[in-house]
């Protein structure tokens, strides 16, 4: 079975199951497909797949962020969760190395994204 969004010439619009585009063809041909709305058997297919986006389909992330940006409190935030201070979340945000290498040493997980090489000692 395949769903057909078909369109009449008045501009009705109406949704019509067929066995196959075969079905659909044949019926059409013979004027056996109608308007359910005026009944007018100038029908045609309208655009299949209307819920389809006409743009990106890439998630958004500004709209729902993954991570929450706490900038330069990294360190802080990072402690605070871990020792449950505040509400679990991902975050992320930018440490010295030093931070970095001092939650480390306390059990907080931290993955190091980005560091250039020259700000490794
Ligand atoms: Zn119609």
């Amino acid at each position: 079975m395949i769903k057909f969004n078909l369109k009449c010439e008045q501009g009705h619009g109406f949704d019509s199951w067929f066995g196959s585009n075969e079905d659909y063809e044949k019926l059409h041909g013979r004027g056996l497909v109608s308007c359910v709305i005026c009944g007018s058997c100038k029908v045609s297919k309208a655009v299949m797949a209307p819920r389809v986006k006409a743009e990106s389909t890439a998630p958004d992330l500004r709209e729902k962020p993954l991570l929450d940006d706490v900038g330069s409190n990294f360190a802080e935030e990072a402690r605070k969760i871990h020792y449950g201070e505040t509400p679990e979340r991902p975050i992320m945000g930018q440490a010295k190395i030093e931070e970095a290498r001092a939650l480390l040493e306390e059990g907080v997980p931290v993955l190091p994204m980005g560091i250039k090489p020259k700000q490794v000692n």
